[in-house]
């Protein structure tokens, strides 16, 4: 955190100290709202939960040396009073925006905010000290979390903006406004939320409408929708792309070994990157990445040789491992759509293997009356990319079967049946994809993964 006596943080936040807290005293270390966590000179947020209630946890976090509680009801420690922790986090944060002189970054769209900012974290802890959202961290309390963990020294804040109704990015942006903002694309996630894809896009829109005339909206030129945004933004446009032309593009693109390598071209001249990432849509994030980057003055060598070492972070995204008999797994089980569905199975279609390649799919939640069309979809993407065999996990994803001509598909009631029938066809050297929404299939990618080298 930015170096705050207690009475400037009390009036960041609205919040009355209480007698036990020294005014005077200086916060030097970061809010926390997990008491284990919380540490000498920082801040503990007493959260009100269902089964837990932060408050009962002031004292342990003052005995590890938090300076004080941001508190909602009367406690024995020195506390900073106030009427709602959430937002006292969130006024907190925005005093922390307004007073660092660190370049923010935000990252929206349907599909790879997570990989693609992990990515910029990772290029731009090379240039300074940065602060990046925590894995998938980025809702209305992992945003003002992430942006009170700036520093003084921080010179970077990249942050995974999700939009989950309209006018939600622009409060976001209100809280820590970015001078780049990047749109990866706009495509059916979360439909629930917005009801039709106009509506998604007219969401993420809000980044760049919110960006003024000194910053730079990143744009990806191969979505016609985000790249009709050029038109509705005040700031400098600088758009990336494979297939339309752009400012940052990739050339001779090749994916012989479902790894992905191509010459990255930007206006300064051009580099090779050998990606370590799994996917050709892991090629539009690297772009978009390397857009944000060289729009930070970084050239396109040291672009290209920060993305090629950037390592896949999180689990179950497009994690792809070998078991000790030789079945190569691709555990992209994290979450699933159809524009993520396609690609993971794309990419199950490219993996090297001397055996079959298998596609486990469980259910993509949230679509609602597209369900099916999508779902049967797959199944075609499927026998497209020359899959062998397709198992499909639970209600909803019969239509899979429907759409995977010339594949041997079962429906299966729940994981514990693919499970089953996955060890009576698995052969070594044989290919697998999982992928569902969220749990539907991290049963099946456990149980092979239990069998990891
Ligand atoms: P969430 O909305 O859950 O936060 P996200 O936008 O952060 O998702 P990631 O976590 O990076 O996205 O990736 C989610 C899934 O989408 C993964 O299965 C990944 O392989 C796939 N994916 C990543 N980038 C793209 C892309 N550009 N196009 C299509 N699918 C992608
Ligand atoms: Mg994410």
């Amino acid at each position: 955190m930015i170096p705050m006596s207690l009475a400037q943080i009390a009036s960041a936040v609205d919040g009355k100290l209480s007698e036990t807290a020294d005014p005077e005293a200086v916060a030097t270390g970061d809010v926390e709202f997990d008491s284990r966590k919380a540490g000498p000179g920082g801040l503990f947020l007493a959260l009100p939960g269902d089964k837990v209630d932060g408050h009962d946890f002031a004292a342990q976090a003052r005995a590890q040396g938090a300076l004080a509680t941001i508190a909602t009801r009367t406690i024995a420690s020195p506390a900073i009073y106030v009427d709602d922790a959430m937002a006292a986090l969130t006024k907190l944060a925005k005093h922390i925006a307004a007073a660092t002189d660190a370049r923010i970054i935000g990252v929206t769209g349907s599909n790879g905010k997570t990989s693609t900012k992990d990515l910029i974290g990772q290029l731009c802890a090379g240039l300074g000290p940065t602060v990046a959202t925590e894995g998938n961290f980025n809702n209305e309390l992992g945003h003002p979390y992430t942006v009170c963990r700036v520093a003084p020294d921080t010179k970077y804040l990249v942050l995974e903006l999700a939009a989950r109704g309209l006018g939600h990015i622009t409060e976001l942006c209100a809280i820590a406004p970015p001078s780049i903002g990047a749109v990866l694309n706009v495509g059916i996630s979360h439909l629930d939320g917005f009801g039709s894809i106009e509506t998604t896009a007219e969401a993420k829109s809000e980044l760049p409408r919110f960006l003024g005339p000194e910053g730079t909206a990143v744009l990806n030129a191969d979505d016609p929708r985000v790249a009709a945004m050029a038109g509705r933004t005040r700031a400098q446009v600088l758009t990336f792309g494979v297939q339309n032309p752009a400012d940052i593009t990739a050339a001779d693109v090749d994916a012989r070994d479902g790894r992905h390598a191509f010459t990255l071209r930007t206006p300064d001249g051009h580099a090779r990157v050998e990606l370590g990432l799994w996917g050709a849509h892991q090629v539009n994030n690297a772009l978009a990445a390397a857009a944000v980057m060289w729009r930070l003055g970084a050239g396109p060598d040291a672009i290209a040789a920060g993305l090629s070492a950037a390592d896949r972070k999180s689990m179950r995204r497009m994690d792809v491992f070998t078991r000790p008999d030789g079945t190569v797994v691709i555990d992209d089980s994290y979450n699933a759509n159809p524009a993520s569905t396609g690609a993971a199975v794309r990419a199950l279609g490219l993996l090297p293997t001397r055996g079959r390649r298998i596609a486990v799919l469980g259910l993509m939640a949230d679509l609602e009356e597209l369900s099916e069309t999508c779902h049967r979809r797959v199944g075609e993407q499927a026998a497209e990319a020359g899959i062998d065999e397709v198992i499909a996990i639970g209600d909803g994803t019969e239509p899979i079967l429907d759409g995977a001509d010339g594949v041997t598909a079962t429906h299966v009631p729940d994981q514990a049946a693919a499970i089953e029938l996955l060890e009576n066809r698995l052969r070594p050297g044989d290919a697998v994809l999982v992928k569902g929404s969220r749990y539907r299939t991290w049963d099946v990618a456990d149980h092979l993964r239990a069998k990891e080298e």
